[in-house]
């Protein structure tokens, strides 16, 4: 068994930690010096590279060269991000894909920056554990896209570590407390960090999470407590001692060395108002030190609008989920700052019931992914798969077969894309149905949703390019479109995959497939004949149409003969007798192929599928 640990990436901070074997319990694996969290910053010098609190250290003398927030690009296109980049003070280099940044005089992607942090902490665990450590489990943001979790998978094969699964941070933060274990419950996991923060409801039932809904404020969090009270400070020192310093700088976030020594002078105030009533403040100013004593109902005064703005997101969570606060049944805080008093004051209030705080909130996502990795390394048993789609999802193929886009207990979000194409000459409509289970026929399977894409040009069978695209997102939103590609037209539809469906209907679904397989199976090999001697018999009779005239009498006697055996014996059930037929008209007309391709009709004739065929033999023909 090969030791997997547990990795918070975090925006501010990244944790490694692993569950020990002799008292079952997770743990942060602190460095030598004895710190559990690393800064997630990277700096770039002349001299190498520095990371957490080496690189930080630099952040005021280099800011162009000292990369922090990197998650913020993970996965990310210069479009998504060009709001973001005042924020910045590193380059951020316009262009298509992903985005590049500019630091220390060369280019890199934010993987390469995040694979930085991921080794020094591979490293750490190394060192602790005095064995190589190649596999583990990173957490990532509920509402994480699959570019932004291929990121980070990728960030971690850089660093030489097989991710061997994404786990959503709010799900680890449950698994940190234990809530897998619950029969079954509501969870609001409340996360308020440095710059960020998320709110996710998630459903626990059997030890499998399902998010319902994810929300928050992508520029809120323990920079923005700071920031008021480093405001506060300016105002009453200009009041009291007629010194002005630049109000510029603290919004803007631009460092000078004095603008920087207020913010941690800030910082620690504030952590230290987290448990003590009343705190002085001591700044060394040019010429004089400044002294300030301050409450904590001053500084709960200073931060109250910036909590109640985290409490719109939580109620706006609450409606999409289609719940009440009285709903929620557990509560998780996350985040440094969630140990401020106030914000776990507001939150209590809100959903009604005292949070789990017991844990150190810093520390439980990357608990939480220590747990989740040692239930992947076998040594938690009876546990199950989190946030997974239950049941297989796809589209329903010509003759009724199942073509499945989504297989069950795939991770999400996920997607996934596949080709198809028409099953009658001058198709313009395509029905698309959208089923959900484990048969292969349509009809033995749940009917999630149908639409059609109208508008396609008419074209001979097999011509038309459709593509179909399943998207999954965190909240186990389905989103299905189907896109013709020569003519851009396009048509989707939006469902909720696990809505109406209850653990005994997926047990008893899958239990079918089980019981039904081989006979379902026997079922979708007759009718893949089936179709494939309608798609040679439709080609054949256009050929006919076209080039007949140009054929022998005994040619095209031959060639009639063997359509009419393929026929008769398509109306049966000798799968093994289609397909011999098949094959026998393919050959009869092996010399009108040839006749088709020199009149530069290539490809009317070839009936190798490339595509599957979509529609039903219902396909409608306008
Ligand atoms: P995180 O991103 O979860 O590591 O959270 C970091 C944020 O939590 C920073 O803004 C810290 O200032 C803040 N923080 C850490 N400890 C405390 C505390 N005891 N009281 C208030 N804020 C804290």
């Amino acid at each position: 068994m090969s030791r997997i640990v547990g990795i918070d990436l975090g925006t501010t901070n990244s944790l490694v930690a692993y569950v020990d074997e002799r008292t079952g319990l997770p743990v942060v694996i602190p460095d030598r010096d004895g710190r559990r969290l690393l800064p997630s910053i990277v700096g770039f010098t002349p001299d190498g590279v520095l990371v957490g609190e080496a690189a930080r250290r630099q952040l005021a003398r280099r800011p162009a060269d000292t990369v922090y927030s990197v998650k913020r690009l993970m996965g990310r296109g210069w479009e998504d991000v060009k709001d973001e980049l005042r924020y910045f003070p590193f380059r951020v280099l316009p262009g298509e894909g992903v985005v590049r940044l500019a630091v220390g005089g060369r280019e890199v992607t934010p993987p390469e920056v995040s694979a930085i942090v991921l080794r020094t902490l591979k490293e750490r665990a190394e060192t602790h554990f005095g064995e190589p450590v190649e596999k583990a489990v990173v957490t990532v943001p509920a509402y994480f896209n699959d570019s932004q979790r291929q990121a980070t998978k990728d960030a971690g094969r850089i660093a030489g570590l097989d991710v061997v699964r994404i786990v959503n941070e709010p799900t680890a933060a449950s698994l940190a407390y234990g809530l897998h274990r619950l029969g079954q419950g509501v969870i609001a996991v409340y996360d308020l960090g440095g710059g960020t923060f998320d709110i996710s409801i998630l459903r626990v039932k059997d030890g499998i999470f399902e998010v319902l809904a994810t929300n928050g404020d992508t520029h809120l969090g323990g920079d923005d407590f700071d920031r008021v009270l480093m405001l506060w400070l300016l105002e009453d020192v200009q009041a009291r001692h007629h010194r002005e310093l630049d109000r510029d700088c603290v919004e803007l976030a631009r460092d000078g060395e004095a603008m920087q020594e207020l913010r941690l002078a800030a910082e620690a105030a504030k952590i230290r108002l987290s448990t003590e009533e009343r705190t002085t403040l001591t700044l060394p100013l040019a010429g004089f030190t400044y002294h300030r004593a301050i409450t904590r109902a001053e500084i709960e005064r200073l931060l109250e609008p910036l909590v109640s703005r985290t409490l719109g997101p939580c109620r706006q969570a609450l409606a999409d989920a289609g719940l009440t606060p009285s709903d929620i049944d557990q509560v998780v805080l996350v985040g440094g700052s969630t140990r401020v008093p106030l914000v776990r004051r507001r939150v209590q209030e809100l959903f009604g019931k005292a949070p789990h705080s017991q844990l150190n909130p810093d520390e439980v996502v990357a608990l939480g992914a220590a747990v989740q990795a040692q239930i992947l390394a076998g040594g938690i048993k009876d546990m199950l798969l989190l946030d997974v789609t239950p049941l297989s999802l796809g589209i329903e193929t010509l003759g009724g077969i199942v073509s499945i886009l989504i297989p069950r207990n795939t991770t999400i979000p996920t997607s996934a894309r596949e080709m198809f194409t028409t099953s009658v000459d001058g198709q313009t409509v395509v029905d698309m149905h959208v089923v959900q289970g484990e048969r292969e026929l349509a009809r033995d399977n749940r009917s999630l949703a149908r639409f059609e894409l109208r508008g396609i040009d008419p074209m001979p069978a097999g011509m038309p390019k459709i593509e179909v695209t399943f998207l999954i997102d965190a909240n186990g939103i389905l989103q299905v479109q189907a896109r013709e590609q020569r003519t851009g037209k396009a048509a989707s539809i939006e469902v909720k995959p696990t809505y109406g469906l209850s653990d005994a209907d997926v047990e008893r679904m899958v239990e079918e497939s089980f019981a039904y397989a081989e006979a379902d199976v026997e079922a979708r090999l007759l009718i893949e004949v089936r179709n494939e001697a309608d798609t040679v018999l439709t080609h054949v009779e256009r050929a006919f149409r076209q080039a007949g005239a140009l054929l022998g009498a005994e040619e095209r006697k031959a060639i009639e003969a063997a359509v009419a055996a393929l026929r008769r014996a398509r109306a049966g059930d000798d799968r093994d007798a289609i397909r011999e037929r098949t094959s026998e008209l393919n050959h009869a007309t092996e010399h009108l192929a040839e006749m088709m391709m020199e009149a530069a009709l290539k490809g009317a004739l070839d009936t190798k599928r490339a595509d599957e065929i979509m529609g039903r033999g219902s396909s409608r023909e306008q």
